[in-house]
């Protein structure tokens, strides 16, 4: 309506120089008329302007959004495509889509990830460049929050970004309300203002889940659940809002306000506030909504305001005044065109762009239109499908595709899904040649008109290899006696065969997430762990044994075998061995007993012999003076061949045992011994033959043997004997010596016996002579 009712005549001026003094020659009565609905339409069509500049303004935002979006998708898909991306396949892939270059206000692309408390220290541990530590720490003045960490584990470019590896922002507000909201939508989200870690300038980041369940869960509790992380992009704000906004000015200033956050902070200006007209629109920018207000700038084409004035003042200035007027309208109208030529340039360049990733991503990527025909396919999509893209273009519609093969239509998928949604399915495909095909696919559905979808874009992978692989692998897991596991880096159960819950008692679901270390005893997990380590640098572990904890709470020693599956995974062999620990346990308890045993036999063995060698010496000796007894001496001396014979015997001994008792006369008894024993010394032998009566057989010659035996005779009453209580006695003894007498004819055998008889009867005679003394034979 942009002419009203002289539109036609509008137009005319606005095709060529047509003279106003056409108008002015029609106007004088019209004056009036035209003075009120000149000053309307002015009105009007700045109005119009400023809000067709504030239409413009937003698509700018929301077309820049949509692009960043694509990208961090395809980061996503990245994530999503593999268990883990090392940095630098990540860093493959930010250089690859060059977007530093064409982005403007970008500062970084990176991935955080979501990691329990528990695994903190192991995370920190690989987390710097190359897999060196690097220091986890909470976005400047925020604290932990409850629950896992969210980590920022890769960002691009590292050299300008490195202080924001490691930053953890589960606590910090804004990060965490944008991150909650995307893991939940599903959708890219954008955070309120947050200071840039590199420089502090005001900033924003872009959000885009990865799950780490395939496909996603549909509810929003079970999404936040299943996030193992972010794709995230970070944006210097006042870069980002000049780029898309500045080169309106200064023909309009926009100023931006988010809408989303209380008191709506202005975000972005792109110059003075002074207009007072102004646009309001609003865009919805990751989720986030931001207030535009368009005012005229400076060099806002001035519309024709005055006019009414000047059309009422005078007739005569009537023709000046319409081809002011004339002439304001061309000029216009050429900014409009140059305006549009503009934005189609830009539509351009957005689109060249967005061919460019198309075309080089791995992934097969087909686009349809809002009805599911397809518009575009990569060459990836015409090599996966066996199709080229205008036999993909010639179907009626990408549900067409799904009639190929079997399972859920495509149609079917894509009729359920509203703007800025994303499923993922796997797909069985087949192809013209009849190969069948499983085929892992992500449908997004694009922003159209009027809440409708305005096409899908199609993000397709061949993942039948890793099916077939993982067929072949379920087989051997559900039949094997022992307990298979596939076990990630960390240690987490990622698989786990039927074994498990038959052995030890645990469900697969009560294992799968799960550490393998929270099962292990405490006392064995240190040497598990570090075995683990060896595994993962490409050793083999064999037979390593530890308690593991059974379902019913007792603890069964199993016996694990691992070698490294890939550079982070590992396949585990476990083997329930507590019987055999057991019964070698026993063994050993067995084993024990017999040495104990052996030990009690030797002690008892040198028991006896001592028991033995005590009562043999019983036999031999007297048990009062400890000389040999009767029996001991004659045998001793039978076997000797002696040289001579003394028997000597204690003078007076009845009366020392009647006046100082039994005991005392023990006593001398045992001193008298102790005397005849030292006197003889090596030369004779001591015996006790009688009550108080001893006798020496001596091995020295004879002539030596009697001086001895004379000695023993000085030795017993050298000094008096103490019998206690302070007594003394005097004690003598008589002796009779014999030296050793041949047997006679009639007794050849009795040597011995001639030679005591001998003894005796000087004994005899000693004893007659007055006693103490020595007699010989
Ligand atoms: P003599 O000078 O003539 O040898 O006189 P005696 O008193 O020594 O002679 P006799 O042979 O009559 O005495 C021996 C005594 O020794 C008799 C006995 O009571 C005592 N007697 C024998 N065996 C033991 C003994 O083991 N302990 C004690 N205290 N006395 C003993
Ligand atoms: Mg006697
Ligand atoms: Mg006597």
């Amino acid at each position: 309506m942009r002419g009203g009712r002289f539109g036609w005549l509008l137009r005319a001026l606005g095709r060529g120089p047509v003279l106003p003094l056409a108008v002015a020659a029609a106007g004088v009565i019209a004056t009036a008329l035209l003075t009120a609905q000149l000053q309307a339409e002015g009105a009007a069509r700045d109005r119009e302007r400023l809000a067709a500049e504030a239409a413009q303004a937003v698509q700018r935002l929301e077309t820049r959004l949509a692009a960043y979006e694509s990208v961090l998708l395809g980061g996503a898909a990245l994530f999503g495509a593999s268990e883990e991306v090392t940095a630098e396949e990540w860093r493959g892939f930010v250089e690859g889509m060059r977007v530093g270059q064409r982005y403007p206000g970008f500062r970084s692309v990176g991935y955080a990830a979501v990691v329990p408390e528990s695994e903190l220290p192991a995370f920190a541990a690989r987390l710097g460049p190359g897999g060196t530590p690097a220091e986890v720490r909470p976005v400047p003045g925020s604290g932990p929050a409850a629950g896992p960490a969210w980590v920022v584990q890769y960002v691009e470019p590292l050299e300008e970004n490195r202080g924001s590896l490691g930053v953890r922002f589960d606590g910090a507000p804004v990060q965490r309300a944008a991150a909650l909201a995307a893991a939940r939508s599903g959708s890219m989200q954008m955070t309120g203002t947050v200071p840039l870690v590199r420089d502090g300038a005001p900033g924003f980041i872009l959000f885009v889940p990865v799950y780490g369940e395939r496909p996603a869960p549909f509810d929003a509790e079970g999404r936040e659940r299943a996030t193992a992380g972010w794709v995230f992009a970070v944006f210097a704000q006042e870069e980002f809002y000049r780029a898309a906004l500045g080169v309106m000015a200064p023909e309009v200033e926009i100023t931006v306000f988010d809408d989303s956050a209380a008191e709506g902070p202005m975000l972005f200006a792109t110059g003075g506030q002074a207009g007072e007209e102004l646009a309001v629109r609003r865009a919805v920018l990751g989720g986030r909504v931001v207030r535009l207000e368009v005012r005229p700038g400076a060099a806002f084409p001035v519309s024709n305001a005055a006019l009414a004035d000047t059309v009422a003042a005078a007739g005569t200035l009537l023709t000046v005044l319409l081809a002011g007027t004339a002439w304001l309208l061309v000029t216009w109208r050429r900014r409009a065109e140059a305006l549009a030529a503009r934005r189609t340039k830009e539509l351009g360049e957005a689109l060249a762009l967005q061919r460019a990733i198309v075309d080089g991503a791995g992934l097969a990527i087909l686009a349809t239109d809002g009805q599911g025909r397809i518009t575009r396919a990569n060459p990836a999509a015409e090599a996966l499908l066996g199709m080229s893209a205008e036999e993909l273009r010639a179907l009626p519609s990408v549900g067409h595709l799904a009639a190929l093969g079997t399972g859920r239509g495509l149609a079917a998928l894509i009729a359920e899904l509203r703007p800025g949604v994303s499923i993922q399915r796997e797909w069985l495909y087949r192809r013209p040649g009849g190969e069948l095909l499983t085929i892992w696919v992500t449908i997004s559905a694009l922003p159209g008109e009027g809440g409708a979808p305005g096409g899908f874009v199609f993000i397709g992978r061949d993942v039948t290899a890793e099916r077939e692989a993982e067929r072949d692998r379920d087989r051997v897991f559900a039949y094997s006696i022992d307990m298979l596991a596939i076990v990630t880096g960390r240690g987490r159960f990622k698989r786990v065969s039927p074994a498990w819950e038959r052995t030890l008692g645990w469900k697969p679901e009560e294992l799968i997430g799960q550490s393998l270390w929270h099962f292990v005893h405490p006392d064995d997990r240190e040497e598990q762990i570090a075995r683990a380590r060896a595994v993962l640098e490409g050793r083999d572990a064999c037979d390593l044994r530890g308690r593991f904890r059974h379902a019913d709470g007792s603890w069964r020693w199993v016996s694990f075998n691992a070698s490294a599956a890939t550079d982070d995974e590992s396949y585990v062999v476990a083997r329930d061995i507590t019987d055999i620990v057991r019964a070698e346990e026993e063994m050993e308890e067995t084993m024990e007993v017999l040495r104990a045993n052996a030990v009690a036999l030797e002690e008892q063995a040198a028991e006896l012999d001592r028991l033995r060698i005590e009562a043999e010496y019983l036999a031999n000796h007297d048990a009062l003076t400890g000389a040999l007894n009767r029996r001991a001496w004659f045998h001793q001396a039978a076997i000797h061949s002696p040289t001579a014979i003394a028997i000597f015997d204690i003078d007076y001994f009845k009366k020392i045992n009647d006046t100082y008792g039994h005991p005392a006369g023990d006593v001398v008894l045992r001193e008298v011994a102790r005397r005849l024993e030292a006197a003889a010394g090596e030369a004779g032998v001591v015996g006790r033959i009688g009550g108080e009566e001893f006798a020496v057989f001596f091995t020295v010659p004879a002539t030596e043997a009697k001086e001895i035996a004379l000695r023993c005779v000085g030795e017993v009453a050298r000094e008096p004997v103490a019998i206690g209580g302070g007594l003394e006695l005097q004690v003598t003894v008589s002796g009779g010596f014999a030296p050793w007498q041949p047997a006679p004819e009639d007794r050849p055998l009795d040597a011995l016996s001639v030679t005591y008889e001998a003894a005796d009867r000087a004994l005899y005679r000693a004893k007659e002579a007055g006693r103490h003394r020595l007699a010989a034979a």
